[in-house]
């Protein structure tokens, strides 16, 4: 699933790449969930130019000539695919957008295996209340420790449970999550009104560390293979998790203990990550 690091691949590459394009031709193919309906969604596309694509937490956002947005959500399966004209079409496509310039074109492909993911249009209106859902992005400058403490402690859940919360902080998931406690040394069923201000810079500087380098390696591509760039190339943070998906503690080589927390599989030193200020004993 992608989460900020590889949301913000897409979306930066796609700023690079459609600019300056206009829309010629929309294909919706089946029932993938779009709004509005089909013929509204592709009536109000064609013809629009492409001003420039940007993020908001987990959703990609297409800037169109009306001020009005392109939202797409890439939820399990979800890619966005950018493609010459020669190429053929990719695997679950879903919709397709046709954009040129200057007689160049080029193919935007929504694909997605699961169709858990949409894609809507929004007017600016609707991207303010958007923004306006998610808490500060961690890897924003301006969210202090003092902020962020009184964030997390706001909830009365586990520290897991409030990272995954987007209303709280946006960007993190399960894989980004699970790293960040474990390099901040906080066990992840730890209650969250219990983190001190010292634990909330320790994982505050934790999830910085981790989104950042997961944005340098361009997103982490799993076994499944579901996240690729625009280009099609895999990720390559998946080399660099701590103890995602892991059997052994990098530190100190004690067996990782994997469990659901709150429905999410979790992965944990017992011995690394303290619960409630105390080493467990497992
Ligand atoms: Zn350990």
């Amino acid at each position: 699933m992608a989460e900020l690091p590889e949301v913000h691949t897409i979306t930066e590459d796609l700023n690079k790449e459609i600019p300056g394009y206009t829309i010629q031709d929309v294909t919706v193919i089946g029932n993938y969930r779009i709004n509005p309906d089909k013929i509204g969604f592709i009536n109000k596309l064609k013809g629009q130019a492409v001003v420039k694509a940007e993020r908001v937490a987990k959703n990609i956002l297409i800037k169109l000539g009306s001020g009005e947005y392109i939202l797409i959500h890439l939820a399990m399966t979800g890619q966005v695919l950018l493609k010459e004209l020669r190429d053929k079409t990719p695997n679950w496509a879903r919709v397709v957008l046709r954009i040129t310039k200057n007689g160049a074109t080029k193919t935007i492909y929504l694909c997605d295996m699961r169709m858990f993911g949409k894609i809507e249009i929004l007017s600016e209106n609707d991207i303010g209340k958007l923004r306006s859902k998610y808490g500060p992005e961690p890897i924003t400058e301006h969210l202090t420790p003092e902020n962020f403490h009184q964030q997390v402690t706001s909830k009365n859940t586990n520290i897991k449970n409030v990272l995954l919360d987007q209303s709280i902080v946006s960007g993190l998931g399960n894989i980004y999550t699970t790293d960040a406690l474990f390099i901040a040394g906080i066990h992840p069923e730890t209650p969250a009104r219990q983190l001190t201000v010292d634990m909330a810079r320790k994982l505050l500087d934790a999830s910085r560390e981790i989104l950042n380098e997961g944005i340098k390696h361009r997103g982490s591509t799993l076994q499944d293979k579901m996240y690729i760039d625009i280009y099609g190339k895999e990720g390559t943070h998946q080399k660099y998790f701590r103890i995602y998906g892991k059997n052994v503690c990098p530190v100190c080589s004690s067996k990782i203990i994997y469990k659901k927390v709150s429905g999410r599989g979790t992965y944990f030193c017992a011995n690394c990550q303290s619960l409630n200020g105390q080493k467990t004993l497992f």
